[in-house]
């Protein structure tokens, strides 16, 4: 009947143009996972709760929008327990179109920082990923680099590659610019930063590192575990990361996180499974299989991660990447970042 139901369900979705359907076609019994992590970043972790608890986990991954067009066009009906995507930017927007549910959770204070959580506790930062710089080692000395803001100096001129302004992770890099420097300033730098692009935008950060490998441009932006992946498949690439801002606000991070959905039918079994995700067998598991940092800052990192350096990150809330998002966007469009 369960199964029969989340088909039901699903017509709500279709109808609205959101094309996701089948692994829900069995019965959710247990909790049912809304996902914008791929699968193989979330099942190993789904598969040992499960084996530690009996409680069972459906699933279903698609990216961020839909999943959030999704549980909006349910409603009540939806089957969803728990929303897991990345960026502080879509975590904002879930819990601002009232699909997320305010959790207390004693072990969940404890364990996420107040910067990387929601004050409602609509939703919990479960990993850290940082947005640095990245060089070319052959073309820049890392005492050439400070911060963000010393990419706008026009001894960039025509050296540096950025990712499109359409991706969320640039839209919270310059909202939180634009919350410790304010528009004016912020605005000016994303203007320098588009006076030294040496070509149009990239689709993707990978894109961004094969441009610098490739002496297209010598310095970007990009997430870390980009930078992991890449130099796992092409070991010799000429590239580092560089920590800016230390002696500032520190480096740019985000988080992927969850939330517990309104409409939770497992409102309690989803409150468990986030604590359990926050805690130390699971956040090494989670941080490490995409290279990313533990969001709970009592767990060591992965080797291969702590090996690019300890850095400063910043410690203003997250959150303020959502609330700027709408300035950050508009902002990007008046200084001519595409
Ligand atoms: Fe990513």
């Amino acid at each position: 009947m369960g199964g029969l139901n989340l088909f039901h369900r699903n017509l709500t979705a279709i109808l609205i143009g959101v094309s996701l359907l089948s692994p829900l076609a069995a019965v959710a019994e247990g909790l049912v996972v809304y996902t914008a992590r791929k699968e193989h970043l979330v099942k190993p972790l789904f598969d040992a709760y499960t084996k530690k608890t009996g409680v069972n986990i459906e699933y279903i991954t698609d990216k961020a929008a839909p999943l959030l067009a999704r549980l909006q066009a349910e409603g009540r009906n939806s089957p969803a327990d728990m929303l897991i995507t990345v960026d502080a930017g879509n975590l904002w927007q879930a819990a601002e179109k009232g699909v997320l549910a305010p959790v207390q959770s004693a072990t969940l204070e404890k364990n996420i920082p107040a910067h990387l959580r929601d004050q409602q506790g609509r939703w919990f930062g479960l990993s850290v990923r940082a947005r640095t710089i990245v060089y070319a080692t052959d073309r820049v000395k890392a005492g050439e680099l400070s911060t963000y803001e010393g990419l706008a100096d026009s001894k960039w001129k025509g050296r540096l590659c950025l990712r499109t302004s359409k991706k969320v992770y640039n839209q919270s890099l310059v909202a939180m610019m634009i919350a410790q420097k304010g528009e004016v300033e912020a605005e000016k730098i994303v203007k320098g930063w588009v006076n030294n692009l040496a070509t149009a935008p990239f689709s993707n950060d990978t894109k961004v590192m094969e441009a610098i490998a490739a002496g297209q441009c010598d310095v970007g932006i990009v997430n870390t575990y980009y930078y992991g992946r890449l130099m796992k498949k092409k070991p010799g690439t000429q590239l580092a990361l560089f920590w800016p801002n230390q002696g500032g606000r520190g480096v740019h991070v985000n988080i992927s996180g969850a939330g517990v959905t309104k409409n939770a039918k497992h409102r309690d079994a989803a409150i468990k499974l986030i604590e359990w995700l926050s805690g130390e067998e699971a956040q090494k598991i989670f941080a490490s299989l995409n290279m990313e940092y533990p969001a709970n800052p009592a767990i060591q990192t992965d080797a291969t991660v702590s090996a690019w350096g300890a850095f400063k990150q910043d410690q203003l809330n997250v959150a303020r990447a959502g609330e700027l998002q709408a300035a950050s966007v508009m902002l990007m469009d008046r200084a001519g970042y595409k």
